[in-house]
């Protein structure tokens, strides 16, 4: 303030300047970090200045960017976009590649998981936030959210079927534009994006009941992503 709008301008890349953000998740150091926009997300998420890397010495499997109600990425594309170039920590380069490659930087809620999380527990998780805040006032999010929650709850419990991973998301699709404020979308777009990049780890989840049934099987049966050829819209 004491410098003016244009010094304050100089600051980052473009309109991404300087951004608080809050690591949380398996890395070294959780915190609340100011940040000079324009970092590689290696470097804050690897760097001892920042994240400190991932505990234990595991190895990244995924991150949600921008808080829950953002797309989740699998690793090959959190410290790379589609096209190859370094993933900054800005607006523009969190979002590149749309909801198909990219994410968002929404509201500094960093997320860094380890290679033995279980995703589908993380996105019933993140479906049972979304359901208990949905205020009611509209059907697709007062009933979407609540049809979500019970479809994640019994794939995660091994109770799943073959048909609930596109089931779900024709449930994301109904309630993403459809409601009056922005928290059917939040509730929706996490759940497409965990089955797209992540759908071969629901269908482990219905392939072999017998071992997630397990509540700690995230921690023991380290299901990685696919490689990158296997991403699609
Ligand atoms: S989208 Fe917003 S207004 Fe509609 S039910 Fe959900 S929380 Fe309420």
């Amino acid at each position: 303030m004491n410098d003016g709008g244009a010094e304050y301008a100089k600051i980052g890349i473009g309109r991404s300047t300087v951004l608080v953000i809050s690591a949380s998740g398996n890395i070294n150091n959780p915190g609340v970090y100011e940040i000079e926009m324009g970092i590689t997300v290696d470097e804050f998420i690897f760097s001892d200045q920042y994240c400190g890397g991932i505990t234990n010495g595991k190895r990244l499997k995924a991150c949600v960017p921008g808080g829950s109600s953002v797309p989740i990425l699998p690793d090959y594309l959190v410290c790379k976009t589609a096209t190859g170039e370094d993933r900054l920590m800005t607006y523009e380069s969190l979002s590149d590649g749309g909801f198909a490659t990219g994410s968002m930087l929404g509201s500094g809620g960093f997320i860094v998981y380890d290679e033995n999380q279980c995703i589908v527990r993380n996105t019933w998780n993140f479906s049972r936030f979304y359901h208990h805040e949905s205020c009611g006032q509209c059907s697709p999010c007062r009933e979407g959210t609540g049809w979500m929650e019970k479809v994640l709850h019994r794939l995660e419990k091994g109770m799943g079927n073959m048909g609930d991973m596109d089931l779900l998301v024709d449930v994301a699709k109904k309630i993403e534009g459809n409601t009056i404020c922005p928290l059917g979308d939040a509730a929706a777009w996490p759940i497409a994006a965990a089955i797209r990049h992540f759908r071969h780890e629901f269908e482990y989840h219905v392939l072999h009941p017998e071992k997630v049934k397990d509540p700690k099987h995230g921690y023991r049966e380290p299901i990685m992503p696919k490689a990158p050829s296997a991403v699609t819209a």
